[in-house]
């Protein structure tokens, strides 16, 4: 799994022109299909998409370019799930949560259940991403709570994303980040 711009005419000249690099190998990605479509609940309304999927020229592996609007196996689009998780450390309760963004509850809850147990190893890869980027941003400063410090190191990371990189939303940057992985059950690579 690679988590890519959400930009599909610019992923295929990334892809097509070889400037994809392989996750398991670094070898180089060459177009392979595409992977089923699925549908993307997302603030404009659904949003159908249909992930290309590559090949690599070294270790023939191949991975699902998931678009950085959504995150592996969750059916929202991760602004929606990052503005619960911003709630969330503020302090709201989950159902009121749910409904101002007009999600599920039990989804809302689900979500927040992974990114608390998941904060520790979330916060460290984060933080391994800051020092990655930008070694000279300097630490990233505990926040007060398992969760906060998570938080703060994802948007940390973004943060000296954008001042290499240029513009972006942070939660698709973090999205990019963890390789859609943001609540998967493992730390992403
Ligand atoms: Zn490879």
């Amino acid at each position: 799994m690679l988590s890519v711009c959400a930009d599909e005419a610019f992923v295929e000249v990334e892809l097509v022109g070889g400037h994809l690099g392989c996750p398991s190998c670094q070898g180089v990605l060459g177009p392979w299909g595409h992977a089923r479509e699925r549908v993307l609940r997302c603030r404009s309304g659904d949003r159908r998409l249909r992930p290309r999927r590559a090949r690599c020229r070294g270790c023939l592996g191949t991975h699902v370019l998931l678009p950085d609007l959504a995150l592996v196996r969750r059916q929202d689009e991760v602004a929606v799930i990052g503005a619960a998780i911003e709630a969330k450390v503020a302090g709201v309760a989950y159902r009121r949560i749910a409904a101002g963004l007009g999600v599920h509850a039990d989804t809302v809850r689900g979500w927040l259940r992974r990114f608390v147990e998941r904060a520790e190893p979330l916060r460290a890869h984060f933080t391994r991403m800051v020092v990655a980027l930008d070694p000279e941003l300097g630490a990233v400063l505990p926040a007060g709570s398992g969760i906060a410090d998570a938080l703060e190191a994802i948007a940390v990371a973004a943060r000296a994303w954008v001042l290499r990189f240029g513009p972006g939303d942070p939660w698709r940057i973090a999205s990019r980040l963890s390789r859609g992985g943001l609540l998967a059950t493992r730390t992403p690579a």
